[in-house]
């Protein structure tokens, strides 16, 4: 029973005043847990005269796949860059671990891995000795024949990148986001460009990354990816944040919320849809007691849909 209820009782406010406590406390944890935090940051490229970046604010916490979606030039590739420290003279604040990224020095370079969507290779060098030639950057590396072994590119790993195709050079390029073992991994559109088994493997990769205790910072087109990989998702239109959230509650928030129901009547099969809040109303409680029922299934706006509505119609607030 809740004070919705009318109900009022003294252990009522106890409880309510724990529940504050624990709220409290699972914040702070979530604080802490924290493996990015974003706070107000803006950005303007020098040549142009409007920001880029508008004041965002949002968390990536330990060991999650945060997706930065939106249409194209709304500034997700800017915000990545701005988090792996390529540009830099940007307004507010980015804490990597609780430590302003400023302060963070070469070792930063060594705990995040970056897989940029135009895969750049040395086209002249074989698969492997453009691995072998980033190696030489990090502290750590990893045996990457594994990794190519699973991407199907082990037997092509002597040839020129010159000779591959670009399907061969989004999986190289994946394997070089993940030869210094890194704690975060930055993707930009990770499947483009690749058939479906291969986009298959790479989206088990990435999973397989995030059980290790990875935390992932994806941008992507492809919904079907983000249901598929992301824990939360941020939304990004004219520069700004406009909804932060997991797949699944943007479902719920946008879904349309209606049943499809066939069933056979008189020998003819007949649709009906149904509002899920109102299914007491006598029509839909008649079928499903005297019909024979074919299908059933309650409607989802797809995350395509909700793309397009979040970013349309906030986006132009
Ligand atoms: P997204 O990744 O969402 O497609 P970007 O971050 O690449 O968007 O770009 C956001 C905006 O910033 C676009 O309008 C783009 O033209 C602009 N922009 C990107 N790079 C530069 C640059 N080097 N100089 C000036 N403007 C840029």
């Amino acid at each position: 029973m809740t004070k919705k209820d009318g109900f009022s009782h003294p252990f009522l406010n106890i409880l309510d005043q724990s529940q504050n406590y624990i709220d409290n406390i699972i914040s702070a944890r979530v604080r802490g847990d924290n493996m990015y935090q974003i706070e107000d940051l803006s950005y303007r490229y020098s040549r142009n005269r409007e920001d880029t970046i508008r004041g965002i604010s949002f968390q990536i916490k330990k060991g999650e796949i945060f997706g930065l979606l939106g249409p194209s030039g709304v500034g997700k590739s800017t915000s990545q860059k701005l988090l792996i420290k390529l540009l830099r003279g940007y307004e507010g604040r980015i804490l990597y671990k609780g430590r302003d990224l400023k302060a963070c020095k070469e070792d930063y370079f060594d705990e995040i891995g970056v897989g940029f969507e135009m895969p750049v290779h040395f086209s002249k060098l074989t698969g492997e000795e453009n691995l072998n030639f980033f190696k030489k950057l990090y502290k750590r590396t990893i045996d990457t024949d594994k990794l190519l072994k699973r991407l199907g590119l082990y037997g092509d790993k002597d040839k020129r990148v010159m000779e591959y195709s670009k399907g061969m050079k989004v999986r190289l390029n994946f394997v070089r986001a993940m030869l210094n073992n890194p704690e975060v991994l930055f993707l930009d559109e990770p499947t483009n460009g690749l058939d479906p088994k291969n986009a298959r493997i790479i989206k088990e990769l990435i999973g397989e990354f995030r059980q290790g205790g990875g935390t992932v910072l994806l941008t992507t087109h492809l919904m079907n990816d983000v249901d598929e990989l992301c824990d939360r998702v941020a939304f990004m239109a004219g520069g700004k944040i406009v909804e932060t959230s997991s797949p699944k509650e943007l479902k719920l928030k946008y879904g349309r919320r209606e049943l499809d129901l066939e069933y056979e009547d008189g020998g003819t099969i007949v649709k009906s849809s149904f509002e899920l809040d109102g299914l007491n109303n006598p029509s839909f409680l008649d079928i499903i007691r005297n019909k024979k029922i074919i299908t059933i299934h309650s409607k989802e706006n797809t995350l395509d849909d909700i793309f397009i509505e979040v970013t349309e119609v906030k986006g132009h607030d």
